[in-house]
């Protein structure tokens, strides 16, 4: 009897250790954003059931392994931002969102949370919400499109967006586990679609205030590749996976403040989409690599070189809903950030923009910190 052998049950064998008591010790799972824009994370024992963040112990790795530090100075610093319940282990086991940190106390440079955070901060007052489109495309263990003949392509789309029925959608069983994964964890996890293009899928999180959108994003993700990696699936966030007719992946992001939800409200909504008009080179290079591909004024996107807005018009850089329209107040989408982003820098750079630049954070200098 081996453990590959095909005859053994695995999960059955695996659910009387997941049943062992774990004697009033819960299992940390330290969640961060590694140098590639993938999560990485690892466990450790703490003595009780965690009540408030400030109850987690920081933690350090080896950022030399996750191109995040050099050989010479290679510990990073976890530092605890929030946590979330476990849907893998259950019981009072829990994800913990972690910062990182370098040894002399400064922010590591993909840590884009530290910034973006003093801008929510500073504008707190305006109680800016955002809901992300996370799309995504799921890939085989032998890195074929999941569920695509082996030779050739499928039929054109067409029939996938929100497909119902063999040959129209793959994977759909993976897709709920990560739903109610996300709901288990109190993630808010506002619905799912299958995309346009087949095997690419999207999930929607939102609405979160501030910093919080980041953060649910980030741990959404992260189960989502936690889960994908029980089905043998990979997940890939590059905004152009498929070259030719094939739609690509964005992470559509969704925006309001205080004053944007309330009768009245189209005013702010417009005045915001003005002063989006004028920098946006500056947001384009925050919204995500490779996004170049993506935007090319076809497939539902616009160009990536000029900036553009309209009314029911999924063609533009940002859309205003139509219902938005017709009431007069509620949100707008912003269609350029691709699949690959970091919310963080998004979301912080919409709030600098629309609310207002502060003294002691630039989020268009995290794009240089990050590539020095
Ligand atoms: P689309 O029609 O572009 O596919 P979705 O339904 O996929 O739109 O996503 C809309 C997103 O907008 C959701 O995440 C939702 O939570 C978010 N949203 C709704 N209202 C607001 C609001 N007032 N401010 C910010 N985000 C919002
Ligand atoms: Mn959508
Ligand atoms: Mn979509
Ligand atoms: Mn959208």
């Amino acid at each position: 009897m081996s453990y590959n052998d095909p005859t053994i049950e695995k999960t059955a064998i695996l659910a009387k250790y997941l049943d062992l008591d774990q004697r009033g010790a819960v299992i940390a799972e330290y969640v961060w954003i590694d140098g590639s824009g993938n999560a990485r994370s690892k466990g450790r024992t703490l003595s009780k059931p965690v009540t408030s963040v400030d109850e987690l112990p920081e933690w350090n790795f080896d950022g030399s392994s996750t191109g995040q530090a050099p050989g010479h100075d290679s510990d990073v610093y976890l530092k605890p931002v929030a946590f979330y319940p476990d849907p893998f282990r259950r019981g009072d086991n829990v994800l913990v969102l972690a910062e990182c940190w370098n040894n002399d106390g400064t922010p590591n440079k993909f840590n884009h949370r530290h910034e973006a955070a003093k801008l929510f901060e500073a504008h707190r007052s305006s109680e800016i919400w955002f809901g992300l489109e996370q799309e995504y495309t799921l890939f085989d263990a032998a890195d074929k499109v999941y569920g695509w003949p082996t030779n050739g392509f499928p039929a054109p789309q067409g029939p996938y967006y929100c497909g119902v029925g063999a040959g129209k959608v793959y994977a759909r069983d993976m897709i709920e586990a990560h739903y109610r994964a996300c709901l288990y964890a109190g993630i808010k996890i506002a619905g799912i679609n299958a995309e346009v293009m087949p095997s690419q899928w999207e999930f929607q999180v939102g609405p979160c205030t501030g910093i919080e959108m980041g953060d649910q994003l980030w741990i959404a993700r992260y189960l989502l590749s936690r889960v994908a990696e029980e089905f043998g699936v990979k997940i890939s966030l590059h905004p152009k996976p498929l070259a030719g007719d094939w739609n690509g992946a964005g992470c559509h992001t969704n925006v309001s403040t205080k004053e944007m939800r309330v009768p009245g409200g189209m005013k702010h909504i417009e005045d915001a989409i003005e002063k989006l008009s004028k920098r946006h080179i500056e947001h384009i290079k925050l919204y995500g690599a490779d996004n170049d591909m993506r935007l090319t004024g076809r497939h539902e996107t616009a160009s990536v070189t000029s900036f553009s807005s309209g009314v029911a018009n999924r063609g533009a850089s940002i859309r205003i809903p139509r219902s938005v329209a017709k009431e007069g107040y509620g949100y707008f989408e912003d269609r350029r950030p691709a699949s690959n982003i970091d919310p963080y820098l998004v979301t912080g750079i919409i709030s600098e923009t629309v609310c207002g630049a502060i003294d002691n954070a630039d989020m268009t200098k995290e794009y240089e910190r990050e590539s020095s």
